[in-house]
């Protein structure tokens, strides 16, 4: 079940934009994960709520899962498709040479915190707080 080193490494990412803005807990974390990303989205919540347990700062965080379609584009004549089951065959032109526009990509997209600082309430960060992971950073 690699989802738990996965979420081992979400987890890290998250507790330092904790750590780095001073917050008490997370409210909520956005990840997408990409239809070719392997990861199974019922393993990865699993694996958060087993981190949920032992992670003070994430008692209360909901853990948001965004599926991402494969989605490919043809180098030959540039249309882009959904596959068709596995085969990745231009839908236009019928050319093999394509590559993948989205649907690989695991990304911790957002991150909202709660921040006790006299003003109470949350604090949402946007793409300035996008962390991504790469398939290869994640599986090592
Ligand atoms: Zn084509």
């Amino acid at each position: 079940m690699h989802e738990l080193s996965i979420m081992q490494a979400l987890v890290d990412a998250v507790e330092a934009i904790v750590q780095e803005h001073g917050a008490q807990r997370v409210v909520r974390l956005v990840v997408e994960v990409g239809e070719m990303s392997n990861v199974i989205p019922m393993y990865l919540r699993n694996a958060f709520l087993a981190f949920r347990e032992v992670k003070p700062f994430l008692a209360q965080a909901e853990l948001e899962i965004h599926f991402v379609p494969l989605r490919l584009q043809c180098e030959a004549c540039g249309v882009e498709f959904q596959p068709q089951g596995y085969r990745y065959r231009c839908i236009e032109c019928g050319a093999t040479r394509v590559r993948v526009v989205q649907g690989e990509e695991l990304l911790l997209r957002n991150v909202e915190l709660e921040v006790e600082s006299g003003n109470p309430g949350v604090q949402p960060f946007g793409s300035s707080a996008v962390r991504e992971f790469s398939n290869s950073g994640i599986r090592g």
